[in-house]
């Protein structure tokens, strides 16, 4: 069962980040090295971004969240689990089924350290994807151990990053299963739209059960909303109820619907680096600070204005919150 923890706190070292960061973000320099929230040892963590719904943003999310993060000086490596590859080609890798991927990672031929490239941003590494994966689904079937490929694969270098982005496939197969026994922690993004709270029991009820079985110590990190239109009332009545059901587990940060986050992909760059200005940049900004303030770290990200700032109107009633019961049982927010 996933448990709710409000002090997940790995380290994550980013002494002198400034000088890390590339050119580009010149404007986005914090004016101080950022302060380190803890001394403990340092340790790394590992997301999923899934959601078995297709076309939510899991792919923008992962290929944004992972390229701020590595802007503001945190060394993140990025894993493309999904056979499209949308996250090798959005960071400008032309696809290539020789390339060494997830697929020969997952099936022993090579190791994580082989398989993992440099991209154009620095404190930014890519574990590629191919649609050779495909046939992982099927290949890994009859393996031994097949749910704890990619975890086992990418232990040895583990301690390398401080954050590890997995960007998983819209389904719950093999490769999704691969990348939640891999992960200490989930990040859900949701389409702001009435369909969207359908199924989420169904989800949230899978990943328990995928917990409970292989890897109990998998956390939700947050919930996140994404292509959001504050203007309309629809918008604040999901994201109103989301909340009422998640509780802290949404993010505050929510991604608008912004057509750079959209064009960025097809010039191979993530939005952050492509139009750092940009609504849906600032908004990816915005949720890197908000995940290392989540695990108890300083930023030197300058604090931006929200998409959100007037708090949440009363819920209620064009959508219904999914079933309590089933919420206690799968997520047992403090009660
Ligand atoms: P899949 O399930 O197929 O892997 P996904 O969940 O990874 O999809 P994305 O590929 O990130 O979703 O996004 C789906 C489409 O919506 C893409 O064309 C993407 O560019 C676009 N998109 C994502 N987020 C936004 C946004 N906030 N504003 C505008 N367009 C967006
Ligand atoms: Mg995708």
């Amino acid at each position: 069962m996933f448990h709710v923890e409000h002090s997940l706190r790995p380290h994550i070292p980013h002494p002198h980040s400034a000088t890390l960061i590339v050119t580009a973000m010149a404007d986005f320099l914090p004016s101080t090295p950022p302060t380190e929230a803890t001394s403990s040892k340092p340790s790394s963590k590992t997301i999923a971004v899934v959601n078995q719904k297709g076309g939510v943003g899991k792919t923008t999310t992962a290929i944004n969240l992972a390229a701020a993060l590595a802007l503001d000086g945190i060394n993140t490596l990025l894993i493309d689990v999904d056979p499209q590859a949308n996250t090798t080609g959005g960071l400008g890798l032309p696809r290539d089924e020789a390339r060494i991927s997830v697929y020969d990672v997952m099936l022993g031929h090579n190791t994580a350290a082989e398989a993992i490239l440099p991209t154009e941003i620095k404190n930014l590494s890519l574990l590629p994807g191919s649609k050779n994966m495909i046939g992982a689904n099927l290949e890994l079937v009859t393996a031994e151990r097949r749910e704890f490929r990619l975890r086992e694969a990418l232990e040895p270098i583990r301690k390398d990053y401080d954050f590890i982005l997995l960007d998983c496939p819209p389904a719950l197969d093999l490769l999704t299963l691969n990348s939640l026994v891999a992960s200490d922690g989930l990040l859900v993004p949701m389409q702001a739209e009435y369909f969207a709270l359908e199924g989420i029991s169904e989800l949230m009820s899978k990943l328990d059960r995928v917990a409970a079985a292989f890897n109990p110590e998998l956390k939700l990190e947050g919930v996140l909303l994404t292509m959001f239109d504050d203007r309309t009332i629809l918008s604040q009545q999901v994201r109103a109820n989301l909340q009422e059901f998640f509780s802290d587990k949404l993010f505050t940060t929510v991604i608008p619907r912004n057509i750079r986050l959209a064009e960025a992909p097809s010039h191979g760059k993530p939005c952050v680096v492509y139009d750092p200005r940009s609504r849906g940049a600032e908004a990816y900004f915005d949720l890197a600070h908000e995940l290392l303030q989540r695990n108890g770290l300083r930023t030197a990200l300058r604090p931006r204005k929200r998409l959100i700032v007037d708090p949440i109107p009363p819920p209620r009633d064009i959508i219904s919150t999914p079933e309590p019961k089933k919420k206690s049982r799968i997520w047992p927010f403090g009660g």
